[in-house]
């Protein structure tokens, strides 16, 4: 549950970052949209991994090799 936490803090400090970025007001309108859209995709992966691990943890899902790759396909296959 603790990675669970962590994640959704990482989600909202990589989304404050996104919003408030110091150097947005020299980048174009398409340069401002890649960088929100690259931060909410990078957001919503962190999520689905750290939603994984909570899955793998509450449910006691069998993990074949390590919990971390496993995280990241069912993160992957989410995105
Ligand atoms: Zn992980």
């Amino acid at each position: 549950m603790r990675t669970f936490y962590r994640g959704i803090v990482l989600l909202i400090g990589l989304c404050a970052m996104a919003l408030q970025g110091t150097a947005a007001a020299e980048l174009s309108k398409k340069e401002r949209a890649e960088i929100r859209r690259f931060a909410a995709n990078n957001s919503l992966f962190v999520l689905y991994h750290e939603i994984a691990h909570l899955l793998v943890d509450q449910l006691n899902l069998p993990v074949l090799g390590r919990e971390e790759d496993a995280a990241d396909n069912m993160a992957t296959g989410l995105c």
